[in-house]
């Protein structure tokens, strides 16, 4: 299984992943020529993706799903909730239901119910030949089922949102800052070190920050934050950015060379000139 983190954050998110020959994005918030580019250097494009599945409709997760789906009509797949907060623009096929696993493209995908303001948004955990990924955000609390079905995958790919302090003493307005630390905003950083506590075990091998917020969080604030669980420990921390990819592979037991298993992941450099962030001012975490 290989994952590449096109982006994470409050501009626009986008996943790929990839096991058995099969492609699937998660998530479409980057534009179109966005997307291209940052799929590019990874010896992806589009026509590569076999379907769309989306955790959420709010914009960041969004923003270039209706172009993409007008170029290449590949099946967009979410919960009723999102299919129903996108009638209109785009039609969803209402296949995840929370706690029913599902085969999509020949992955085996099992969808769980986050919380979060948004009309039925959904995290993930993707399994194939022994591997398990998570990859939940946009939650604002670590909910029991969630950390159910995230205990024994290989790698985690959660959120790390916000720095408390950071948030408090920041610039947003109050109610913003109310409804980011809310049940159904996003995770802080120590929100999701509590949830490593409980989550930390033999299998897992790499967690990765994502959606960290660009005005209420470092990556610095984040390492250190997680490294409080996983300092000692042989699990690696990364931390995803809304401007750079970010790939991680995690070979089945019987493929691996060198360490059994090993997995491996790696930034990217920045992307090439015209694939790097939307230019203009920084965004709030509306998304
Ligand atoms: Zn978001
Ligand atoms: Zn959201």
């Amino acid at each position: 299984m290989r994952i590449v983190v096109l982006a994470s954050g409050s501009r626009g998110n986008a996943v790929v992943v990839e096991a058995n020959g099969t492609r699937v994005l998660v998530d479409c918030g980057l534009s179109y020529r966005q997307l291209r580019t940052r799929m590019a250097p990874h010896g992806l494009g589009p026509a590569d993706i076999e379907a769309v599945l989306l955790s959420h409709e709010h914009i960041d997760h969004v923003r270039g799903l209706e172009a993409f789906h007008k170029q290449h009509r590949l099946p967009v797949v979410g919960s009723e909730g999102t299919r129903k907060a996108l009638a209109g623009r785009v039609a969803v096929e209402p296949l995840l239901r929370s706690g029913q696993p599902l085969t999509q493209h020949g992955l085996e995908v099992l969808p769980v119910a986050t919380s979060h303001d948004a009309a039925e948004p959904i995290g993930f955990v993707f399994t194939h030949r022994g591997r398990r990924l998570g990859l939940v955000t946009d939650t604002g609390t670590m909910t029991a089922p969630l950390v159910e079905c995230l205990a024994g995958c290989t790698a985690l790919l959660l959120e790390a949102n916000h720095d408390l302090d950071m948030l408090r003493l920041g610039p947003y307005p109050w109610p913003l800052k109310q409804r980011i630390r809310s049940r159904t905003g996003h995770l802080s950083n120590s929100q999701t070190r509590d949830a490593l506590e409980q989550l930390v075990g033999p299998e897992l091998q790499l967690v990765v920050a994502m959606h960290l917020s660009q005005e209420n969080n470092t990556p610095d604030l984040v390492r250190a934050e997680l490294g409080r669980v996983l300092a000692g420990s042989a699990v690696r921390c990364q931390v995803s950015s809304q401007d750079h990819s970010l790939v991680v592979d995690l070979p089945a037991p019987a493929q691996a060379v060198g360490r059994e298993g090993a997995l491996d992941s790696r930034l990217s450099t920045p992307d090439r000139p015209g694939g790097g962030p939307h230019p203009g001012p920084r965004t709030p975490d509306w998304g």
